[in-house]
């Protein structure tokens, strides 16, 4: 199962018996610990079960095992925590943060103009009696004056000079805080790639525009039940970010990978030829038909590790559903044809 995260949380790997199942289980808990069947804590029960979500698995079990009542407030924390990732909190803190950055810079810079204004009219005065003095001892006091007026000057602007890059500071640590969050919310948290929701937008752009040379490959891995089953749904997530890294190098800059949900990921592909798309896609099955993984702790080989894939290539008037649809079809009949393998459709 899924051991990561997304923001929002995707339950697409999640098929209807799956989500039923959870559906059963979850029910027992709510009644024996009394808590409200409100969407907080079914969300949190649900993660639970399922078992994807091991950080909240972890600190929800603490707390059973010290026997200590399950709260509407405890829950409410953890999905907070664990299923929203925080990002009430973390959006809140670097809204205040911006909002104190701009005031503080504003601040300074108005104290920078009052300082400012105040030695212009100081030396405007100044000037003002020089017109009409001669006397020697007057003149000194009037240069005096004027000089200490431009180190008031000098010393303020580097005041603010310094207020200002402490600003740009605290600005670059919010502008990275901010990148973060959106990553998180483009990508997939187990495997890197970007999520469903991103590729689906992705795919609606491509199809409004009516954009040409444009192919699509789903990749399912294949009997990724059995490495489950028999190595462990760690290694299983190993394998996910092992393909998945694969699909990355591929991917480069200018294709599109993501993980379609589960064991499926897609590929979006540019600006290549329908000839070369399938050769572009048979590549990754040999090279991962090929890959020789290894257990960390015995060094001993797993695998192989299959995938089969269905392309298609789009056609004038394709929308998302029909795009897909062929590429899904092309699949089908890879798995049918005993696996491993590429379809066009
Ligand atoms: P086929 O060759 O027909 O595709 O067989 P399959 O076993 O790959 O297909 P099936 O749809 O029966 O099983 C997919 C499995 O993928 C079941 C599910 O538990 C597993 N899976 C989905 N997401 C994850 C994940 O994030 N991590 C791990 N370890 N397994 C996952
Ligand atoms: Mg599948
Ligand atoms: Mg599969």
């Amino acid at each position: 199962m899924a051991a990561q995260k997304s923001f929002p949380p995707i339950y697409t790997e999640h098929d209807a018996q799956k989500a039923s199942e959870n559906l059963r289980q979850i029910i027992p808990l709510i009644n024996k610990h009394k808590t409200p069947v409100n969407p907080v804590n079914y969300a949190v029960w649900y993660e639970y079960v399922s078992g994807d979500n091991r950080q909240l698995n972890t600190a929800l079990d603490e707390r059973l095992n010290s026997r200590l009542p399950i709260t509407t407030e405890l829950t409410q924390a953890l999905y907070e925590k664990y299923v929203l990732l925080d990002m009430p909190d973390r959006l809140d803190s670097t809204n205040a943060g911006i909002a104190k950055v701009v005031s503080q810079t504003l601040s300074q810079v108005t104290k920078a103009q009052n300082v400012a204004s105040e030695c212009a009219s100081d030396l405007s005065g100044t000037q003002e009696e020089l017109n009409g003095y001669s006397d020697i001892n007057e003149l000194k006091n009037i240069v005096s004056n004027i000089l200490s007026n431009t180190q008031t000057l000098t010393s303020t602007s580097e005041d603010l000079k310094s207020e200002l890059e402490k600003s740009s500071r605290e600005i670059e640590l919010l502008k990275s805080e901010l990148e973060t969050v959106k990553e998180i919310s483009r990508t997939d948290g187990l495997t890197g790639l970007l999520n469903r929701r991103t590729f689906d937008q992705e795919l609606e752009k491509i199809c409004k525009q009516q954009q040409y040379n444009v192919g699509l490959i789903l990749f399912d891995l294949d009997h990724f039940k059995n490495i489950n089953d028999t190595l462990g749904h760690l290694v299983g997530d190993k394998v996910l970010q092992y393909f998945s890294q694969m699909l990355n190098k591929y991917a480069g800059d200018k294709h599109i990978a993501a993980r379609y949900g589960g064991e499926e990921m897609v590929m979006i592909v540019f600006d290549k030829s329908n000839t070369e798309i399938i050769d572009f896609t048979n590549k990754i099955r040999v090279q991962l038909a090929e890959s020789k993984l290894k257990h960390k702790k015995d060094d001993s080989l797993i695998g192989p590790i299959t995938v089969s894939a269905g392309i298609s290539f789009f056609q004038a008037g394709d929308t998302s559903n029909s795009f897909l649809d062929r590429a899904a079809q092309g699949l089908y009949s890879s798995k049918d044809a005993g696996r491993n393998r590429v379809t066009v459709n």
